[in-house]
């Protein structure tokens, strides 16, 4: 459920024609809806109620402040990648107690910061990084709170690129091992064990790889708890999937409950890092049509729609080879011309595209299209390739809307470079 549908024939996002919106502030922009926003985030939030948990909004997903801020005023945590995330999250007002760093490769810098900005805990990926963080808390005189991530081995059923938890994926540690090392962090003068965690991978469609892990961590815990070493925390990671085309993920409320049950009984607090399925469908990116043009003289003849957005905006198509659904922001009128086409954009790459061999209604240069599902790893994963300034994002609620992100100039792109030549 989100609210971007057709009124009167015109796309809008809650009460707010795009093409209003786009008018004001060029193309392309990402577009977020408030209430989707707040819906997804209560929607999986409220499936827990009943357990102690914390929600902790995966920052890499859509990291814009302003969303940040709005999960944060919903009593929202952080889960952070990296030194940069923490700083936004900070920015955004997130409550440092309900922020946990994950990540394989935290460097010294992005340690001593964590510590100091006194967050809830690490998941601590490696033997190693348990050493630095010692090292550094120590220094700093300070106790880290820390959760290792154990990786499960369990096949999430999903792209290889977002899968997390197999032996031969770099992240977290075996369970095998993962005893010996919590042994090892007991005797550290300057941490304090609070947790286990574990992250399997994204765009789950299905309950079972979840559970599948779940059991593993739980006993796991088991073996702690013989140890003596008592667990307050239980970081389930986040990865639930959403619909882009014809997936059928489980619904949060199902998610939940799955979880719920598998838990009875436990006494710890359950720690979720969901993002995708929060602000997945909450956005879409709106693009104007530049050109349209058919190339003859192949196998068959091959239309394309050349648009404003490219791989540098949104970089999911020409990544994972992810779906997105297209629409015009002017709804069709019955009956218009379907033609096979491919949208593409100005990159001079033939990855650069947002769709291939898609059905659409017949478009005319000047016309806009929304790339739907875009909240999520839209944004947040955009570059400058090709010297193109990022592009504005803007915040519906109701028929009012914000940019909450200014469109760069061409100023922005040359920050922090010189002119300048060796002798
Ligand atoms: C990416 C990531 C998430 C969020 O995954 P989604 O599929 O967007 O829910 C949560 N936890 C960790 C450790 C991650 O790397």
């Amino acid at each position: 459920m989100n609210h971007f549908t057709y009124k009167n024939g015109v796309l809008c996002c809650e009460d707010k024609p795009v093409q209003d919106i786009a008018k004001e502030v060029g193309t392309p922009f990402y577009l977020y809806s408030t209430a989707t926003l707040q819906r997804h985030f209560d929607a999986f939030d409220s499936g827990f109620d009943g357990m102690k948990h914390q929600t902790c909004f995966a920052v890499k997903a859509c990291s814009n402040l302003s969303i940040l801020h709005l999960f944060a005023q919903m009593g929202g945590g952080a889960d952070i990648v990296s030194g940069g995330e923490l700083f936004r999250a900070m920015k955004a007002e997130i409550d440092p107690q309900k922020i946990i760093y994950s990540g394989a490769g935290k460097t010294r810098t992005e340690i001593r910061e964590a510590l100091e900005a006194g967050i809830l805990m690490f998941n601590v990926e490696s033997p190693q990084e348990l050493d630095r963080i010692q090292e550094i808390a120590a220094e700093l005189k300070l106790t880290a709170r820390i959760a290792f991530r154990i990786n499960p081995d369990v096949d999430p059923k999903t792209h290889a690129y977002i899968s997390t938890g197999l032996a031969k994926n770099k992240f977290g540690i075996p369970v095998d091992e993962a005893l010996e090392e919590y042994l090892r962090a007991k005797e550290m003068e300057n941490i304090e064990i609070v947790g286990v965690s574990c992250h399997i991978g994204s765009q789950l469609t299905q309950i079972d790889p979840f559970i599948e892990a779940l059991r593993k961590v739980k006993n796991f815990v088991a073996k702690l708890e013989q140890k003596g070493i008592h667990i307050q925390y239980l970081d389930l990671g986040g990865g639930v999937g959403i619909t882009y085309d014809d997936e059928q993920p489980p619904h949060p409320v199902d998610y939940a409950a799955a979880i719920k049950e598998e838990l009875a009984g436990m006494d710890c607090t359950l720690i979720l890092e969901p993002g995708r399925v929060i602000t997945g469908n909450a956005g879409v990116l709106i693009t104007e049509i530049q050109y349209t043009k058919m190339n003859t003289g192949g196998e068959k003849e091959k239309r394309f729609v050349i648009v404003d957005a490219a791989m540098n905006d949104l970089s999911r198509p020409s990544l994972y080879s992810a779906y997105h659904e297209i629409l015009p922001v002017q709804e069709p009128a019955e009956g218009t011309e379907q033609h096979e086409v491919d949208v593409v954009g100005p990159i001079c790459e033939t990855g650069d595209f947002m769709a291939r061999d898609r059905m659409m209604p017949e478009v005319q240069p000047g016309e806009l299209l929304a790339v739907m599902s875009c909240g999520a790893y839209g944004f947040s994963m955009s570059s400058n390739y090709n010297s193109r300034p990022k592009v504005a994002e803007v915040l519906v609620s109701g028929d009012q809307f914000r940019v909450i992100r200014q469109r760069e100039s061409y100023e922005d792109l040359l920050r922090g470079e010189e002119l300048t030549a060796l002798p």
